[in-house]
């Protein structure tokens, strides 16, 4: 049977960042450019600070988060984004599995010497995390940056698990 959808309702989207270098970002904003005259329409941004200044951290449909957690202070962060997202996704590489971003990680005992000045300085964690280390992660869009046609598949399922278009 065919869904109902609800009139100009929009997909209520949040884009975060930690600790990456941002690839899966720019992207993004390209395949923007290519669709949006199709998801611009059906896309409300709550908090994307890439397309613009004015951002809150209020109740969102599907938040896509980039990057790896590097820190307490970061990993708390996440956790406030968790709790105001009805999905999250975690996109790139550095976000599903940490890599690159947790290089530091396996260094060995001399080289993590040598920066634990820097982990001191920032307060950086003993360790880099992945996202589903420390919250529940409901999908995933792998790649090193993400892989873009998964990344247009997962929207495609959001607008329709929302009942958009
Ligand atoms: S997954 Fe790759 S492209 Fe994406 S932020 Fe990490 S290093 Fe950059």
């Amino acid at each position: 049977m065919k869904k109902t959808l609800e009139k100009n309702k929009k997909l209520k989207v949040g884009w975060f960042t930690f600790s990456c270098c941002e690839d899966s970002t720019v992207l993004f904003t390209e395949l923007l450019n290519e669709h949006w005259q199709d998801w611009l329409p059906y896309l409300d941004f709550k908090h994307a600070k890439v397309l613009k200044s004015k951002n809150s951290l209020t109740d969102m449909d599907v938040v896509f988060v980039e990057g790896a957690i590097a820190s307490e202070e970061k990993a708390k962060e996440l956790k406030k984004i968790r709790a105001k997202a009805k999905v999250l996704v975690a996109v790139g590489a550095c976000a599903v599995t940490g890599m690159p971003s947790a290089q530091r990680n396996e260094f060995p005992e001399e080289l993590r010497k040598s920066i634990d000045f820097l982990l001191e300085k920032f307060n950086y964690g003993e360790k880099v995390r992945r996202l589903d280390e420390i919250v529940k992660v409901d999908a995933k869009v792998p790649g090193c940056p993400m892989n873009e046609q998964k990344f247009i598949e997962l929207i495609e399922q959001m607008f329709k698990k929302f009942n958009i278009k």
